[in-house]
């Protein structure tokens, strides 16, 4: 919830071509809370992004409200810390890309979205996140080579991982092979499936635990929270879930 607000125009991009810049930057709001008032050229350049920097340096202002572009670009030079918040009203695309320019019409549109952009600003609370409470842990579902793959690669990249497959052992499809298609150059030969090599690097790595035979019973939660109970009984507290239980082949009789 922005206290003082700062209001910023841009007339860049052919904005100022189509609407009233000045007048737009001096559209009244309800409760009138608006500290600076100011319009540029080229908001996003480096003379326009330091206005704002000094404005909320230099007169406290708590809340942005930029109206420019998109709020899905230039995401990073209209980036403030904390407690500042950020309010883009989009009279680019959502007003002057598709209304006609020096209306009277298009000019209220923007006038409108501009108090919306206010009232925003003016009372949106940030919600807390619930970081602590969010594991990071990573189930895959299925030891086949594709799980095998996921577990690794998750391992690689810094998190714990619980991989449950319902067979004995590791391998799925895998162990069903004698080689594999030619897979590198000059692609004559079949290669082997390496399913052991990949076992043992499974079975290393600290950050990987395995489940074999069982299957998951049931899972609750939420993302970032999920309970995961095993059919031997074991109920594991999981972030996210990787779903690699495999394939059935086609029955070519169909074809
Ligand atoms: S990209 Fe956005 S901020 Fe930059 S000049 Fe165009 S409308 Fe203004």
């Amino acid at each position: 919830m922005a206290e003082k607000l700062g209001v910023y125009v841009c007339s860049g991009c052919g904005i100022g071509e189509a609407l009233d810049v000045e007048a737009l930057c001096n559209v009244s709001t309800k409760d009138g809370k608006i500290a600076v008032r100011k319009n540029h050229a080229f908001l996003c350049g480096e003379e326009g992004a330091a206005i704002i920097k000094g404005d909320i340096e230099s007169e406290g202002i708590d809340g942005v409200v930029i109206a420019a572009c998109s709020p899905r670009v230039k995401v990073d030079v209209f980036q403030y810390d904390p407690p500042v918040f950020v309010e883009r009203v989009n009279i680019r695309e959502h007003v002057i890309w598709c209304h006609p320019a020096n209306d009277e019409d298009t000019q209220m549109l923007a006038e409108d979205y501009l108090r919306m952009g206010c009232a925003r600003a003016q009372k949106a609370v940030v919600p807390e996140p619930y970081s602590e409470e969010i594991d990071k842990t990573v189930l895959v579902v299925g030891g086949g080579i594709t799980g095998m793959t996921a577990a690794l690669e998750a391992a690689k990249a810094g998190y714990e991982v619980r991989l449950v497959e319902k067979e004995s052992a590791l391998g799925g499809m895998l162990n069903k092979l004698h080689k594999l298609y030619p897979k590198t150059p000059p692609y004559r030969d079949l290669e082997d499936t390496g399913l052991e090599a990949r076992i043992k690097e499974i079975e290393d790595n600290p950050k990987i635990k395995v489940f074999t035979g069982t299957e998951i019973e049931k899972t609750e939660g939420a993302p970032g929270m999920y309970d995961v109970t095993l059919k031997n009984g074991e109920t594991l507290r999981i972030g996210s879930i990787i779903q690699a239980t495999g394939f059935k082949l086609y029955d070519a009789a169909k074809l």
